[in-house]
């Protein structure tokens, strides 16, 4: 029996998801220690001592069932976001959000837009169900909100916006943002995603909280996957209006959310200096990440998010590779239709060195392409 010809057809034409390579498989492939991971844009300083603290203290608790409704999480979001608690959906990381309205919105015959080089679970969720994807060109590798506006047909349901993007580190302001809903029918649900919200230092960068009120398709949602340093926990939230909410609660599976993670992402929210420290150190260390590619002429997109992404003007395999052997662990962007980048998240400022010191042997090494 052939079980993958069995599958639905529009699940026979997905592909995995690949996540960035984990350290222990690195080591076990090379034998090599010392690896440092610069690929999935987490916390390089990890979460806070309270948290940890918060965790300790909770294990055990672990034999009960999870609160879940996330009360007290519930509060302490609706406290920070201004928003009411009716208006939040907790989910196992912030992709269990974008799950749950593409399951809840969109099946076969109907479409949904993003932007060619956005963040590539948008197109396996709409695969997933048998929709269709609908890549919109970039601008200058960020979202061109004019060509996703025409692309919007009678069958479009929804819209997705990284904002910042990744892997682009590329942003919209809040001027553009509100430009492009009054233009969007308020039938279409646009998906403004805020993954690395809390990363961005710019005046004109404005949140789609802010435009909550005016527009009732907004979905906004945001994770402690990023600044918070609780990837591996899985826990994000999504914040709309009430009947959007209501919606993806139906979906959401019971107990989604587990409470080591429910008490963690509550402490993380209460460590502001945390936050502020994490925000400040990586800033600091993509401006040097800036300066050593301009040293090095490497071509670079400027970034707002916790991530830098890198032309090498030439397959980015084999650097990606060369990097392995270094024990430098990044990420190939070529299922973001970027085969010649290579993504690097911020890491602490030693990491970062040791991230362009190895760079620097392998461009050496590698004869250049053309
Ligand atoms: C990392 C990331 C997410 C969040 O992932 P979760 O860990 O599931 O919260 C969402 N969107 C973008 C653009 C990301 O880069």
């Amino acid at each position: 029996m052939n079980f993958i010809e069995k599958a639905l057809p529009h699940i026979q034409a997905l592909s995995a998801y690949q996540s960035g390579k984990p350290i222990e498989e690195l080591e076990r492939e090379l034998g090599i220690k010392n690896i440092i991971k610069l690929a999935s844009n987490e916390n390089p300083t990890g979460f806070s001592e309270l948290a940890k603290t918060s965790m300790l203290n909770h294990v055990a608790h672990l034999t009960r069932y999870p609160d879940g409704n996330g009360f007290e999480l519930k509060q302490k979001i609706a406290q920070k976001c201004g928003v009411n608690t009716a208006c939040i959906t907790l989910g196992n990381g912030s992709s269990d959000i974008l799950d749950f309205v593409v399951k809840a919105f969109l099946s076969e015959g109907d479409e949904a837009i993003y932007s060619i080089h956005a963040f590539v679970v948008y197109q396996l969720l709409i695969q997933a169900v048998g929709a269709k994807g609908v890549a919109a060109p970039a601008k200058n590798w960020g979202h061109d909100l004019a060509a996703m506006q025409a692309a919007i047909t009678d069958k479009t349901k929804l819209i997705f916006i990284a904002n910042p993007n990744n892997p682009t580190g590329t942003w919209l302001t809040r001027d553009e943002i509100r430009a492009f809903l009054v233009q969007v029918p308020s039938h279409i649900i646009v998906v403004l995603d805020e993954a690395y919200f809390e990363y961005v230092e710019e005046d004109a960068y404005g949140s789609g909280l802010e435009l909550l009120s005016e527009f009732s398709n907004v979905l906004v949602t945001r994770t402690f996957s990023k600044i918070y340093g609780l990837a591996g926990l899985r826990v994000g939230y999504g914040i709309a209006g009430r009947d959007i909410t209501d919606v993806l609660n139906r979906v959401r599976p019971p107990f989604n959310v587990n409470s080591l993670a429910l008490v963690a992402a509550c402490a993380m929210l209460e460590d502001i200096k945390y936050e502020e420290n994490s925000r400040a150190l990586n800033t600091q260390g993509l401006r040097f990440l800036e300066q050593s590619f301009d040293a090095l002429a490497i071509k670079y997109i400027p970034s707002v998010g916790n991530f830098i992404s890198f032309d090498v003007q030439q397959s980015a395999m084999p650097v990606y590779e060369a990097l392995l052997r270094e024990g430098i662990i990044v990420r190939p962007i070529g299922v973001y239709a970027m085969p010649q980048h290579l993504r690097v998240s911020v890491g602490t400022l030693a990491e970062n060195k040791r991230f362009i010191d190895a760079l620097k042997i392998v461009l050496q090494k590698l004869p250049a392409q053309v």
